[in-house]
């Protein structure tokens, strides 16, 4: 399914739900996430509509490569490049995943814990 009407990020990327969009081009869209978990939180996803990371098939390789220079340039502008900057998916229940549209936050502008909570 490419997209669909009841999914939150389908609906941001189509535009009919307004979101504070960063980047957004022919095959992905990164905006700030409403719920801030860092100075800069901003959540990068393709325009098509996956439900999780397990619905990943080799036709979707350059697109997660695409989606993970576009974080990097966006660290970059951001001015988290040097000082560090993290990126995180989360999939399914275990791991917090409450949107079901592949995304990935790009979280920066303070130091984070390792492991994760
Ligand atoms: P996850 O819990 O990993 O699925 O991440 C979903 C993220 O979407 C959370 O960090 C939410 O704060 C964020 N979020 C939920 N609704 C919106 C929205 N309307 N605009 C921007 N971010 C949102
Ligand atoms: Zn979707």
């Amino acid at each position: 399914m490419s997209s669909t009407s009841d999914c939150l990020f389908c609906r941001i990327i189509a535009g009919t739900i307004d979101a504070r969009i960063v980047h957004q081009d022919d095959r992905v869209a990164a905006f700030h996430d409403i719920n801030p978990q860092a100075p800069r939180h901003v959540l990068i996803c393709p325009n098509v509509h996956l439900a999780t990371l397990n619905d990943l098939t080799p036709e979707h390789e350059a697109l997660m490569g695409h989606i993970v220079r576009t974080a990097a340039a966006l660290a970059k502008t951001m001015g988290d490049a040097e000082s560090g900057y993290r990126l995180v998916a989360n999939c399914q229940r275990d791991a917090g995943q409450s949107v079901f549209h592949v995304h990935f936050h790009l979280l920066g502008g303070r130091t984070f814990a390792w492991p994760p909570g």
